[in-house]
């Protein structure tokens, strides 16, 4: 499969990428490693006049701890820099560990966190080459109407696959996102729309600079889990992280995200509610593993079946309160 043809920039600003963005307007897509980016214009998904390359960026690069207890982290760094980087080591090694478990050695020398956390929703029915989707009706991501994962479906369920954004979400991070002249800050919990087609809500004009990852006050434990059909080199097919604060016996906090199941992560509210009720012993996370099988709510048959999915969770989320209680328990001694 060849790569159609396009234009590349390499600005050596902000400043500039920004402008740059906001002449092409829609027809231009940004570059971070283009692991994802440059697969899709490969298969035909992408179709961007311009590439604008954030390589060169020096706004983007960096981890650095600021005076307000974040980490923070530029959305340049490729996923083999943060792995590497003895802040995310010390204070964030559940980050380092999903950093860790995304594609390959190679990809993520390439890959950047900012791309990671774009990364675009899949589907069995859509991540195909231009000849086999055009066998079939156009999809809501396509451009049609109709989805061929969920009949008569009036969006789409295609699923993020981002090992780091459940983390992120769990960890209550936020993304430094700027246009031309202005800048917002999202929370990762709300930068992610729970429809495949449009799944973010960032602006075409704007581009992530950094994220804050808080890390100052109380001790935060946590855990992450990423189940794929192969050890390496793979997406999920259901990941769950566990954030808490607090000991064993009365979690002051706990956030329960479930990764790669739906088009967004996904909070399992009344799951981590049951346990902070009841702190974390093992009748609390047998009822805990139960209950978030049934809060998984409807899911798609899409890469493996709806209720293999649901048994899945239910043991993920028993490995991962476990693997919790076990952190705790190992740091109180
Ligand atoms: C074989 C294979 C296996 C993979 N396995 C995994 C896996 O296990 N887990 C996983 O999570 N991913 C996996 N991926 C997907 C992908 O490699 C990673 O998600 C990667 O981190 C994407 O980063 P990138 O910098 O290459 O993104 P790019 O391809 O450069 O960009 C991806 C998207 O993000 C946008 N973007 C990039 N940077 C910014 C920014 N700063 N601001 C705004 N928008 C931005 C781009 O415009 C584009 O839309 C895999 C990919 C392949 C090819
Ligand atoms: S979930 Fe449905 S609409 Fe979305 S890509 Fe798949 S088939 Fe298309």
């Amino acid at each position: 499969m060849r790569l159609p043809r396009f234009d590349h920039m390499k600005p050596e600003s902000l400043e500039v990428s920004l402008a740059f963005l906001e002449m092409s307007g829609k027809k231009a897509r940004l570059l971070g490693g283009g692991t994802d980016l440059l697969v899709r214009m490969k298969y035909g998904l992408s179709r961007p006049d311009t590439l604008i390359s954030l390589k060169a960026l020096p706004e983007l690069s960096g981890i650095t701890a600021d005076n307000h207890g974040n980490i923070v982290i530029g959305a340049g760094v490729t996923l083999s820099n943060l792995a590497k980087n003895p802040i995310i080591s010390e204070k964030i090694p559940v980050l380092k560990k999903a950093v860790l478990s995304v594609a390959s050695k190679h990809i993520r020398n390439m890959a950047t966190i900012g791309g990671n956390i774009c990364l675009d929703t899949r589907c069995w029915y859509y991540n195909q080459s231009q000849l086999w989707r055009e066998a079939r009706e156009a999809c809501h991501k396509t451009g049609g109407s109709v989805c061929h994962a969920i009949k008569g479906s009036d969006r789409c369920h295609a699923i993020n696959s981002s090992d780091t954004a459940p983390i992120l979400a769990a960890l209550n991070a936020s993304l430094r996102v700027v246009k031309k002249g202005s800048e917002r800050f999202i929370p990762v919990k709300d930068f992610y729309n729970n429809n495949g087609f449009q799944h973010t809500v960032l602006a075409p004009e704007e581009i992530i600079t950094s994220i804050a990852v808080p890390s100052g006050g109380e001790p935060i434990n946590a855990v992450f889990i990423k189940s794929s059909s192969r050890k390496g080199l793979d997406f999920s097919i259901g990941s769950i992280t566990a954030a808490t604060k607090g000991n064993s016996r009365k979690c002051a906090l706990l956030r329960l995200v479930v990764g790669s199941m739906t088009s967004a992560p996904l909070f399992l509210e009344k799951t981590a509610q049951l346990i902070i009720q009841s702190g974390l012993n093992e009748k609390s996370i047998e009822i805990a593993a139960e209950t978030a099988r049934a809060e998984l709510g409807p899911v798609t048959n899409l890469f493996t079946r709806a209720g293999y999915k649901r048994d899945l969770i239910q043991a993920l989320v028993k490995k991962c309160l476990n693997d919790l209680l076990k952190q705790m328990k190992a740091k109180r001694s």
